[in-house]
């Protein structure tokens, strides 16, 4: 393969540099803003794609300029043998920033090898630090999993920034804010407020229920105070720090601060199918090309062409959004 392609640009002229791949679509939580109780039904095994075909397909795309890939699902974590499949990519010439996005169940055994793979940063999906609100959300008892993954984490230097998404509720988060907030004051993580989007399987969601990261900032600021950090131009997160200088936190505030026209970010779903972006309503197949031997040549061409077509913008508060073709678990978040 020759080093380098064209950058990877979609049709609005935006240079695409960030990737998620979804290596699963189970999980082993059901969070109530993500999955039924019952589960979804399970992709069959032979569906996924290998490593060896994800691996194929990250080098193809970092020829194209993407430097950021991030492992999502699904669950990541559940996924048999994950540092394989993260040592390959850590190998992949112009891939710089590796990392997985978990909730944190499995992390507690995995954080080392990961690292040890050449993963370079987590993020641990946590909405609330009660044990019984946490069960209420997820549908499972495993706060306690979670905390000692994170502690995982903290004792493995390699793995920093270490982030903590929080998806916030009309009516849930309120009351976890405070104690989410304080957890970035007293800990090395930054916690991140995600605001709740219309991608729930269960089709529940609606904007009253959207708790805008401008609502938590208020709760939290009359405690302890804020001032905002500046941000590169991609980055999907307003920064805010304490003004004491105890820590950080990011608001991902995708319904009420939309961040679509500096959007840099493509999807893998654990099937092959490429998605430009998280409210797609059509996807591209690269798994069908991958088995049917397509030439590194052929694999770039479908995907240039999906990426050239990539959204402008989600359209979630404007009449007559339509929902995405997949949920969030589906998608890769
Ligand atoms: N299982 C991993 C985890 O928990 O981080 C990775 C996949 S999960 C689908 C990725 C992220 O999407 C999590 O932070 C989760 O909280 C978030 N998420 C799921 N459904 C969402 C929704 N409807 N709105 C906003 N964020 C959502």
């Amino acid at each position: 393969m020759t080093e380098h392609s064209a950058q990877l640009r979609d049709g609005w002229g935006r240079e695409i540099r960030s990737l998620r791949v979804s290596v699963t679509d189970r999980c082993n939580v059901r969070c109530r803003y993500c999955m039924p109780a019952e589960g979804l039904p399970w992709l069959p095994k032979p569906e996924l794609l290998t490593f060896e075909e994800l691996h194929r397909l990250v080098a193809v795309m970092a020829r194209m300029g993407v430097s950021e890939v991030r492992l999502t699902g699904g669950e990541p974590l559940v996924r048999r043998d994950l540092p394989d499949l993260v040592r390959r990519l850590a190998g992949v010439r112009g891939v710089e920033d590796l990392s997985l996005t978990t909730n944190g169940v499995l992390l507690d055994r995995m954080a080392e090898p990961l690292a040890d793979a050449g993963l370079r940063r987590v993020n641990v999906s946590l909405d609330s630090l009660s044990h019984t609100r946490f069960a209420q959300i997820t549908r499972r008892d495993a706060l306690d999993r979670v905390l000692i993954g994170l502690a995982a984490a903290e004792r493995e230097p390699r793995l920093r920034p270490i982030k903590i998404n929080c998806v916030a509720i009309r009516g849930f988060s309120e009351t976890e804010v405070p104690a989410l907030a304080a957890l970035a004051r007293e800990r090395p993580f930054v916690v991140r407020f995600i605001e709740f989007m219309p991608l729930d399987a269960d089709e529940r969601w609606d904007a009253d229920h959207v708790l805008s990261g401008a609502e938590i900032r208020t709760i939290v600021d009359r405690r302890w105070p804020l001032e905002e950090v500046p941000t590169g131009p991609s980055s999907t997160a307003r920064r805010f720090r304490f003004t004491d200088g105890a820590g950080e936190l990011g608001f991902v505030s995708a319904v009420t601060e939309p961040f679509c026209s500096s959007c840099d970010r493509i999807r893998l779903t654990a099937d092959g199918r490429l998605r430009t972006c998280l409210f797609s309503r059509t996807e591209r197949d690269l798994r069908a090309p991958l088995r049917d031997s397509a030439s590194n040549a052929e694999l770039e061409e479908v995907i240039r062409n999906a990426v050239a077509h990539k959204e402008l913008k989600h359209r979630i508060s404007e009449p007559g959004f339509v929902r995405a073709s997949r949920s969030m678990s589906q998608i890769g978040g």
